[in-house]
């Protein structure tokens, strides 16, 4: 859809565009956060690559690959980072073209901060571009191997 910034991302054109591809196959995408917003390292995006608004919207299949893909990327992230808690949330209010967000709980975090605030932490680590493309690196290997 060309007025989608998630459908331009993946032609990495627009605003969303920047953070590294972890994987794409047929159907889906994995993607890092962009390091402009300074994101919590490990934020991750999983989206289809057909323009679905939301869940409602996905085919079986799109669905299976999604469910594959984020516990790929749960696997990766608890493989890399050793978070306390891997979240994963779809939300919907946002961009209308379906992303599942699967991001760390680190280690530490205190209790009182909720899960959707986690990010928030001021000592969560987070990265640059440098540290985004590393970590991209080590998670893009548990999606190349079965
Ligand atoms: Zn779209």
């Amino acid at each position: 859809m060309d007025d989608c910034p998630i459908c331009a991302k993946h032609r990495g054109e627009g605003p969303l565009a920047g953070g590294p591809e972890i994987w794409r196959d047929d159907l889906v995408t994995v993607t890092h956060k962009p390091a402009g917003q300074l994101p919590l390292l490990g934020h991750l995006f999983i989206e289809p690559l057909r323009h679905a608004p939301h869940i409602e919207d996905l085919t079986d299949v799109e669905a299976a690959a999604v469910g594959s893909a984020a516990r790929r990327a749960a696997i990766a992230l608890r493989a890399e980072v050793d978070p306390e808690l891997i979240h994963s949330a779809v939300i919907g209010r946002g961009v209308a073209h379906f992303h599942q967000h699967v991001f760390p709980r680190y280690r530490g975090t205190p209790d009182e901060i909720p899960w959707f605030e986690t990010d928030g932490w001021a000592e969560a680590p987070r990265g640059g571009e440098p540290e985004i493309a590393a970590l991209a690196e080590r998670l893009r290997r548990y999606f190349t191997a079965v």
